[in-house]
C-alpha cells in the first residue's frame, strides 16, 4: 500500500499552484508560487526589453509560458496574480497609466495575460500585494490588522484590516505615499504639495539633499548635487554623515506623523516599513517611534510593531498566493 502510494506521488499527483507577475518600472519579475507562499521557481528580466507595449506584454506572456513548463507537470498553474505599478483598475483589470513604463495606457492587461496563458488573471495594486505578502508570510505574519509602506521611487501603502485587503470603494485604497504632512510645500510627482512621497521616498530624500547641499549644510559628501541618491545616502549614515542622518530622521518624523494618524483611526497593531528605502529603518525608527510615541491614542507604543519588512523584493510575488487564496482560486 505504501509503495503504491509513493508511486502515486512522484507519478500522478496534480498540485496547484499559481502563478505570480510583478511588473516594476526597472525589472518584470515572475513566480511559480505554492497556495502557501513558498516561492518554488522565480525569473526576473529587465523591463526596458520590451521595445513596446506589445513586444513587452508578449515578452512577459513567453517567460511565464517557460516558467509554467519548467516547473514540471506535477505543476498546475490554477490563476495568475498580476501587481503592477501606477494608476489601475484592478476590478477592470486595466492599467490606466504606468508613469515607469512607456506606453502602457489602458491597458486591458488581465485579459490580454489570461488569453495568452488559457488561465484566469487578477490585477492588483503592486504595493498592495507587497503588504499581502508580508502579511502572509513576513514581518507582519500573524497581524489582523495593519499597514505595510514601500519606501521606493514614491511610497505605497497596502492596508490590512481584519485579515483582508483593503481597496476602497473606487480605484485604490492606502495611498500613504500622497498624505500630506502640514508646512510642507515640497511638490510631489502627483502634481500637489506636501505629501508623504516628497520627504519619504527615495527621490524624495534625494530632492532633499541636493537643497540641503544648495543651503551649504554640514555634510561629509564632496561629491555633484546631482549624484546624490539614497542609497549613498545610506552609506553615508553609516559614517555618521550629519545631512543624511537629517534627512532620515526627518522622513522617519513624517512617517511617524502619518502612522499615528492611520494608527489612531484604525487602531491598527502592525506597520511593516519595506521596500529598497527600508534599508535606512535602523535611521528613521527612533523619530518613527519617538512621533507616535506622542500621537497615540488608540495603544501604547509599546503594544504595537513598528517593523523592518521581511521579504524585500519576494514580498509581492508571495503575497500573490495570499490575494488568489482570497479570489477563490
Ligand atoms: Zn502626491
Amino acid at each position: 500500500m505504501q509503495t503504491t502510494s509513493q508511486q502515486g506521488a512522484t507519478t500522478g499527483y496534480l498540485e496547484d499552484t499559481f502563478l505570480a507577475l510583478d511588473i516594476g518600472g526597472t525589472n518584470v519579475k515572475s513566480g511559480l508560487i505554492s497556495r502557501s507562499g513558498d516561492i518554488l521557481s522565480y525569473d526576473s528580466f529587465p523591463t526596458s526589453e520590451g521595445k513596446n507595449p506589445t513586444h513587452l506584454i508578449e515578452l512577459i506572456a513567453d517567460r511565464l509560458k517557460i516558467l509554467w513548463t519548467e516547473a514540471g507537470s506535477n505543476h498546475r498553474p490554477v490563476a495568475l496574480a498580476i501587481g503592477a505599478p501606477g494608476w489601475i483598475k484592478p476590478r477592470e483589470g486595466i492599467v490606466v497609466m504606468a508613469p515607469n513604463i512607456p506606453g502602457w495606457k489602458d491597458l486591458p492587461i488581465t485579459r490580454l495575460m489570461s488569453q495568452a496563458l488559457d488561465i484566469p488573471a487578477v490585477l492588483e495594486n503592486d504595493a498592495n500585494l507587497y503588504a499581502l505578502g508580508e502579511w502572509l508570510r513576513g514581518a507582519g505574519k500573524g497581524a489582523n490588522n495593519q499597514i505595510t509602506l514601500t519606501l521606493g521611487t514614491g511610497v505605497g501603502g497596502g492596508l490590512i484590516l481584519n485579515g483582508k485587503l483593503w481597496s476602497g470603494s473606487f480605484t485604490s485604497a492606502a495611498e500613504v505615499g500622497h498624505i500630506p504632512i502640514g508646512g510642507n510645500k515640497r511638490i510631489c510627482g502627483c502634481g500637489r504639495p506636501g505629501c508623504l512621497e516628497t520627504v519619504a521616498s527615495a527621490l524624495g530624500m534625494a530632492s532633499v539633499a541636493r537643497d540641503y547641499l544648495a543651503q551649504k549644510g554640514e555634510t561629509l559628501y564632496k561629491g555633484p548635487p546631482e549624484a546624490v541618491d539614497s542609497k549613498l545616502m545610506l552609506e553615508l549614515a553609516e559614517n555618521g554623515d550629519p545631512m543624511s542622518l537629517t534627512i532620515f530622521k526627518a522622513a522617519g518624523e513624517a512617517i511617524g506623523f502619518v502612522l499615528a494618524g492611520i494608527f489612531n483611526l484604525l487602531g491598527l497593531e502592525t506597520a511593516v516599513i519595506g521596500g529598497g528605502g527600508a534599508g535606512a529603518f535602523k535611521f528613521m525608527e527612533p523619530s518613527i517611534k519617538e512621533v507616535m510615541g506622542r500621537h497615540l491614542v488608540t495603544a501604547v507604543i509599546d503594544q504595537i510593531h513598528i517593523v523592518k519588512g521581511a521579504l524585500e523584493g519576494n514580498a509581492p510575488l508571495v503575497g500573490a498566493a495570499a490575494l488568489l487564496n482570497s479570489s477563490g482560486f
